[in-house]
């Protein structure tokens, strides 16, 4: 029997690598490109000897060529913390736009299902709580965190021209926040930043006074919805992210405690448009994906504490 291939493009990344090992033991070929801008050999070398996997380093902001028949392409490439965009601007609205376009392309030439990275930035600092897909967000398209969510905006709607115009079987998934093994320790995101903080025995950074909300999915929790997403019939986009919805002073609390370490609590200036509340509307995936996570924060956790005790103090930016 052949083997179905899949394109991941940011196969190097957090997720991205995540997905690579998934599609792999679901019995693919899997072809991963990664620029490695924000991605990293480390995440994948343990791939390297599977006999179905292929690395290639591109900037899928260029013309993207995979020679053979292709299946599946999954575009995951983006940076995807706060300061990685606030440093990679353009890079963030290029991945976004022009990545976007050329893995649509490529998709559209083998005839393969697309399956889009979106995110819960598109919903901005939301007016609607909990966030349903039905929701068009309240986004500030020139604050610095617009070249991220207005590029996933564009990404969305270039994907629906694609399936509406050109006939391309697409998915969209609204990531929300995920954690787990492989996150960059020093990528300026909540649970790395925590966590680090924590075993190096410094002060949590809280910023503003930490009542903003987030809502965290454990990684294989996540992989799981976007790959049942992937295999159904539904080209609307779908959120898929835990609801368990908590403030980042009660989250700072979790990790301190987890952590066993009572470090001090320090409050920081809070980001421009942080947004104030985020949890994800589920029903849909519940219902049509008959899916919803199950590993809950404090195991979740755990498993991340022990991959960041482990990688410290080689785990660099
Ligand atoms: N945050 C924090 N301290 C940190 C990093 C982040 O208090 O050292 C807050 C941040 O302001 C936001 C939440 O934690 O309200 C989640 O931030 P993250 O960067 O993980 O991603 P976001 O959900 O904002 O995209």
């Amino acid at each position: 029997m052949v083997r179905a291939r899949a394109v991941v493009t940011g196969g190097a990344g957090f997720l991205g690598s995540h997905l690579c090992e998934r599609l792999l033991g679901e019995g693919m070929e899997v072809i991963c490109l990664d620029n490695l801008l924000t991605g990293s050999l480390a995440n994948i070398e343990h791939l390297f000897g599977h006999e179905g996997f292929v690395f290639v380093k591109v900037d899928v902001t260029d013309f993207i060529h995979v020679p053979g028949p292709v299946r599946f392409v999954l575009h995951f490439a983006s940076p995807a913390s706060p300061i990685d965009y606030l440093e990679l601007p353009i890079q963030t609205l290029k991945v976004g736009s022009l990545g976007t376009h050329k893995a649509l392309g490529l998709a559209k030439a083998k005839g393969a299902r697309f399956l889009l990275a979106s995110t819960s930035e598109v919903y901005g600092d939301p007016l609607v709580h909990p966030q349903p897909e039905e929701y068009w967000g309240n986004v500030n398209p020139v604050g610095p965190r617009g070249v991220y969510d207005e590029a996933k905006r564009f990404a969305e709607a270039m994907t629906m021209a694609y399936h509406r115009y050109h006939g391309v079987d697409t998915r969209i998934v609204r990531i929300f926040n995920t954690y787990g093994p492989r996150m960059r320790a020093h990528d300026g995101r909540v649970v790395p930043a925590f966590i680090g903080q924590a075993l190096a025995g410094q002060p949590l950074t809280v910023f503003g006074d930490g009542q903003q909300t987030r809502s965290f999915c454990f990684v294989d929790d996540e992989i799981d919805g976007i790959i049942r997403l992937l295999f159904s019939e539904i080209t609307d986009p779908v959120n898929i992210g835990n609801p368990a919805e908590m403030t980042v002073l009660e989250f700072a609390q979790v990790i301190r405690r987890l952590a066993g370490n009572h470090v001090a609590i320090e409050h920081r200036p809070l980001p421009v448009d942080d947004p104030k509340v985020r949890q994800p509307d589920i029903s849909l995936a519940r219902t049509r994906l008959g899916w919803a996570p199950r590993v809950p924060l404090e195991d979740g956790l755990r498993r991340t504490i022990e991959y960041f005790r482990a990688a410290r103090p080689a785990a660099g930016r």
